[in-house]
């Protein structure tokens, strides 16, 4: 049985629970090429040094020119005048019989007492960012730990240089817990045995079969 869920677990059972099973069940990675993580790694390791007020000269003056462009619009966002309440977060809720947790960007309040999760995109901000499974357990956990309802998701954006905001409401603190709660008993329930699907890929594809 699972009971512990980040939010990447939830996407990969809703894309597909094959390759859930696959993943998570079996343990299988399959090799990915790291080029494509790297400007998104060193852009993050950058803000969380710059939030901590550490000293970032040496590391901004060996950026690439493409490094540089994203930092000097990252670091002009309003969100970053707000307090570092931290970076690099480890944060997790309890639900029910479930724990759901993952790792914030970036956690900063405003003089409002407002809190404000950042989350870096160097990608694309996810479609339905008000139901991603990131939006939902981040802001509970947030909202239930630091006993607030004053809460709000920020997706930064880097690629198109704008900002996504989603506001907690006690509307959607309901629908995030029934959203996140029924995911997991469908997991638990789940026998994982759908067929391949017709003309289907995605990197299990070599293990996956009908
Ligand atoms: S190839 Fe298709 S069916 Fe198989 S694991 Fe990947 S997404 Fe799922």
């Amino acid at each position: 049985m699972f009971n512990n869920f980040s939010p990447n677990m939830l996407k990969t059972f809703e894309a597909c629970p094959k390759k859930f099973y696959f993943k998570y069940i079996k343990n299988i990675s399959m090799p990915v090429n790291e080029d494509i993580f790297e400007f998104g790694k060193n852009i993050h390791a950058l803000a969380s040094y710059y939030l901590k007020k550490e000293n970032i000269i040496k590391i901004e003056s060996s950026l690439s020119e493409k490094e540089k462009n994203t930092w000097e619009y990252l670091k002009s966002i309003n969100y970053f005048k707000f307090e570092t309440i931290a970076t690099e977060y480890n944060l997790s809720v309890k639900l029910g019989n479930y724990f759901f947790g993952g790792r914030l960007d970036a956690l900063m309040r405003d003089s409002d007492g407002r809190y404000w999760i950042l989350d870096y995109k160097t990608g694309s901000v996810p479609k339905n960012a008000k139901f991603d499974f990131q939006t939902m357990i981040y802001t509970l956990a947030v909202s239930y730990f630091y006993k607030t309802t004053k809460v709000s998701f920020a997706y930064i954006d880097l690629k198109n240089k704008t900002e996504y905001v989603i506001e907690l409401t006690e509307e959607l603190t309901d629908s995030y817990r029934e959203k996140l709660e029924n995911i997991a008993n469908k997991i638990n329930i789940c026998e994982f045995n759908d067929a391949k699907k017709a003309n289907c890929h995605c990197e299990y594809d070599v293990i996956c079969y009908y």
